[in-house]
């Protein structure tokens, strides 16, 4: 209570009476399970706030209300929830988002796992034109925020408590304001979706099976930093199928992706522009065709199973 304050909240009334800012409203949820519950980059608090945020940006609208559940072991430390707590309070601030309802439950200890927290929340849609699959159209470019892979490798590496030279950290963060300058310039955004479990592979599978078309994907165009690459490679996974938590695929015709892909650097502190990574096929069998460097075709297939478990 201390740290979410808004007027609905400090009511204390079982349910929060709020104002819908407009009729088209967005309106998501997700559970978050990561453990450890602090990690490179982040902590299970920021991750929360940030993953529901995100997927209401990704449907083109700005996240108004969020609530909040909680399902602590007993013996958690009240300091940690405290530091958990703070952490998803700034996030919210962040983002301009109030939080105005939530629940706390205890579960007796070896019963859960330190931590459990849900969110769910609504937002205004302020896109002009409908942003979902079924928008994506043949010849639109699909752009990448950034380099791909670092949430999940930097999450396991740490749990794993393995070294690498470089240490690599999540690249959890907000997409409102990248998003918000993207519809603000009237950049004509078809699609977007945020890259989480499953990563890059998962997105544009179930897109292309969503929004009924082929898409033809530059392997070589992905951007993806040298620890991921070799992280991946001493761990056996594949980049493209691992989580990130502040990447997403951007559909957009051929006449705006230049202006996107401009707007999108200027949030880039990473070293990694964003990148055309490949282009929306005419063919309709929804596959995700993948070209290496020397013109090799493969199908990249939507990862099945959990690869990487207690990621986000
Ligand atoms: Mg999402």
């Amino acid at each position: 209570m201390p740290h979410f304050q808004s007027d609905p909240l400090d009511e204390r009334h079982d349910g929060a009476k709020i104002s819908l800012p407009s009729s088209k409203i967005a309106f998501s949820t997700d559970s978050f399970v990561i453990n450890p519950l602090f990690f490179p980059g982040g902590d299970i608090g920021k991750l929360a706030i940030c993953g529901v945020v995100n997927d209401l940006a990704m449907c083109g609208a700005l996240p108004t209300y969020l609530s909040v559940a909680f399902i602590i072991e007993e013996g958690l430390p009240i300091e940690t929830l405290g530091k958990i707590v703070s952490s998803m309070a700034a996030t919210a601030r962040e983002n301009h988002v109030q939080i105005v309802t939530g629940d706390t439950k205890v579960v007796e200890k070896g019963k859960g796992d330190g931590l459990y927290i849900s969110v769910a929340g609504i937002g205004q849609i302020v896109s002009k034109s409908d942003v979902g699959p079924k928008s994506i159209n043949p010849g639109d470019v699909i752009i990448v925020n950034g380099d791909i892979g670092r949430h999940g490798i930097s999450v396991l590496a740490f749990r794993e408590g393995m070294d690498f030279e470089t240490s690599i950290e999540s690249d959890c963060a907000s997409l409102l304001e990248q998003v918000k300058c993207l519809l603000e310039n009237n950049i004509e955004v078809h699609c977007m979706r945020d890259l989480t479990r499953g990563g890059l592979a998962a997105a544009l599978g179930e897109l292309s099976q969503q929004s009924g078309f082929n898409f033809e994907i530059s392997e070589e165009l992905i951007p993806i930093s040298e620890p991921v690459k070799s992280a991946c490679e001493i761990m056996g996974f594949d980049p493209v199928n691992v989580a990130c938590e502040g990447r997403f695929v951007c559909f957009v015709p051929e006449k705006d992706s230049s202006k996107a892909l401009e707007i999108m650097s200027t949030f880039s502190s990473t070293g990694f522009n964003p990148a055309k990574i490949g282009k929306v096929d005419s063919q309709t069998q929804k596959l995700v065709k993948i070209a290496n460097k020397i013109g090799t075709q493969r199908i990249m297939e939507i990862p099945y199973g959990e690869l990487l478990p207690r990621i986000c």
